[in-house]
Parts: C-alpha cells; sequence; structure tokens
C-alpha cells in the first residue's frame, strides 16, 4: 500500500486526506495545529508530531500549506521533508506558491507542483481540478493518489507550469467574482428580486461557478470561509508578478488586485472572498464598512 505523508490539513487539506484514506492509502498526517490531525485519526488516519515523523516512511509526500515561505520552510527547511524522507520519495506540492519556488524545490528533489481548483466542496466532494507540473513519469506515478482527491487531472508541462495555469486559475475566479459582486449590487440598487435575477441569469451566456455556488451567500451577507480574502489577496500578487515576468498587461486583474489589497487592509482577510460585494456596496455608499 501506498504510504502518504501529508502536511497541513487545513480547510482543504483535512478533506483530501481523508479522501485519501478512504481511497486505502495508508495516510499520516502533520499539521502546526493538534487538532486537525486528531480529525484525520478520527477519519482513519494517523498522527504526527513533526513533519519528519509524518514522511520518514511515505512514498508519497503531499503539502497542503499557505504560501511559499510555508512550503520553502516545510520542504527545504532544516527539519523538512527533504531532510527527513527517503531518497526517491515523491513530492506532490498541492499549494498555491510562486512558480519559480516550485522550480527551485524540484531541482532539489522529486517534485511535482499540484495546485488544485474546487474549493471547500470540492476538496471534501474529491472533485478538484488539479494543474500539474513536473516530469511524465512522476506524474504517471502520482495518478492514483492525484485521482484519490480530483476529477480532472491534467499534466501541463514542466515544474512550475501547473501553478502558472494556476495563477491564471485566480485571475479568472477574481475578476468573476469581482462582476458577480458589482451585478448583485446593482440589482439591490434597483430593488430586483436577486433570487429570481440568479436563476435566470444562470441559464444564459452570464452563468458560471461563481453565480452558482457563491451568489446567494453572497447575497445573505454570509461570508464564512471558503476562500479567505488573505489567500486571494496572495494569489493576485503572484499573478501580477507572472504577468510582469511575461511582459504581459492584466489591466482587469491589475483593477481586482488592488480591490482585493483594499477589503484585505480593511482587516477583512479572514472573510470568504465572495466578500468583495461588501467593498462594492461600500463603495456604492450603501454599506459601512
Ligand atoms: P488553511 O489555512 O485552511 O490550511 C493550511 C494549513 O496548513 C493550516 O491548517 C495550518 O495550520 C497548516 N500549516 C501552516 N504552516 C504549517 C507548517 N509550517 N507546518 C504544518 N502545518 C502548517 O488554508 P487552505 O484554504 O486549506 O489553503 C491551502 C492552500 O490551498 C493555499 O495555498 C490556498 O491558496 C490553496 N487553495 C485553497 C482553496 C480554498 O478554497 N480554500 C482552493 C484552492 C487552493
Amino acid at each position: 500500500m501506498t504510504k502518504i505523508g501529508f502536511i497541513g490539513l487545513g480547510i482543504m487539506g483535512g478533506p483530501m486526506a481523508a479522501n485519501l484514506v478512504k481511497a486505502g492509502f495508508d495516510v499520516t498526517g502533520y499539521n502546526r495545529s493538534r487538532a486537525k490531525v486528531d480529525r484525520l485519526v478520527e477519519a482513519g488516519g494517523r498522527d504526527a508530531d513533526s513533519v519528519a515523523d509524518a514522511v520518514r516512511d511515505a512514498d508519497v509526500v503531499v503539502t497542503m500549506l499557505p504560501d511559499s515561505p510555508d512550503v520553502e520552510a516545510v520542504v527545504l527547511g532544516e527539519d523538512g521533508v527533504l531532510a527527513h524522507a527517503k531518497p526517491g520519495t515523491l513530492l506532490v506540492d498541492c499549494s498555491t506558491i510562486r512558480p519559480d519556488v516550485s522550480r527551485a524545490i524540484a531541482e532539489r528533489m522529486r517534485a511535482l507542483d499540484a495546485p488544485v481548483s474546487g474549493g471547500e466542496q470540492g476538496a471534501i466532494e474529491g472533485s478538484l481540478s488539479i494543474m500539474v507540473g513536473g516530469g511524465a513519469e512522476d506524474f504517471a506515478a502520482a495518478r492514483p493518489v492525484l485521482d484519490a482527491v480530483g476529477s480532472t487531472v491534467v499534466h501541463v508541462g514542466e515544474a512550475g507550469a501547473g501553478q502558472t495555469v494556476k495563477a491564471a486559475n485566480q485571475l479568472i475566479v477574481a475578476g468573476t467574482i469581482e462582476l458577480v459582486a458589482e451585478s448583485l449590487v446593482f440589482l439591490e440598487a434597483h430593488g430586483v428580486d436577486t433570487e429570481a435575477a440568479i436563476k435566470v441569469l444562470s441559464g444564459g451566456l452570464a452563468g458560471n461557478r461563481v453565480l452558482d455556488r457563491k451568489a446567494a451567500a453572497m447575497v445573505r451577507r454570509e461570508f464564512t470561509p471558503g476562500f479567505r480574502v488573505e489567500l486571494h489577496h496572495k494569489d493576485l500578487g503572484i499573478v501580477q508578478a507572472a504577468a510582469r515576468e511575461a511582459g504581459v498587461a492584466i489591466p482587469l486583474g491589475a483593477a481586482v488586485a488592488q480591490l482585493m489589497a483594499a477589503l484585505n487592509a480593511q482587516g477583512h482577510g479572514g472573510l470568504d472572498h465572495g466578500a468583495l460585494l461588501k467593498l462594492v456596496a461600500q463603495l456604492s455608499g450603501r454599506e459601512e464598512v
């Protein structure tokens, strides 16, 4: 049986690790806060007290951590994956981080960058979209693990390519949320029944997953994450740097990056990114900060 060491059992990593247990893998989990490890044990996994403990016997190590410095520390740090895993262990990093950090890690050990899309719901259902960068043989080796947590699993290129595709994903999602938020505030200001509007808009060319999955909660001002504003703010930084590196102009992306930055600066980093609606309502003089 493939032994998996899983590090980072948060909103996404928790249900992903549980799905790996369900698929029959032997999963040992580590998280900085202990309660999340206990949840994995309840789901049938094993607990670890450190990164070293989680990866020592692993064939595959999966990481699902917030940001580039977290992945660098956990993978390359003194007490990290590279220092304690068996030679030849395959790292599957599902975190959303900078493509250059993924490339640097892949120079040091067998590694795939495998960021995901589909949100908490996709993680729970095991229906994530996974964009994978790295070697073809490593991709083939990781396939059973990826298939246990995702339903659309695509090898998109060499190391770092998965992160580049994920950056494009975050650009589309941020822009879409902003336009849905603007549309909802616009409809509210006109006194239109937003529920009826969402229903009919979903059936036409304006239909999209944000409208299907998030709009109702946005109208109710329910912003429990989900995907936190602070993480999307991080991702739009990655998008802007990567666009600059490629010499590509992203005027709408830059605008939405500023709006996300404002929401974060207002102290709303812990809310779901659907909270862009708060900002639109506030800019329109319809709500307090
Ligand atoms: P989260 O904050 O809920 O989970 C991260 C977990 O990592 C936390 O439980 C934290 O305690 C743990 N952690 C942090 N540093 C650690 C360390 N040094 N050692 C051990 N554990 C550590 O975040 P999340 O929403 O699960 O997101 C994780 C990654 O997935 C991010 O890169 C995010 O951008 C990406 N992502 C999130 C979503 C989403 O909808 N939430 C969707 C797609 C991608």
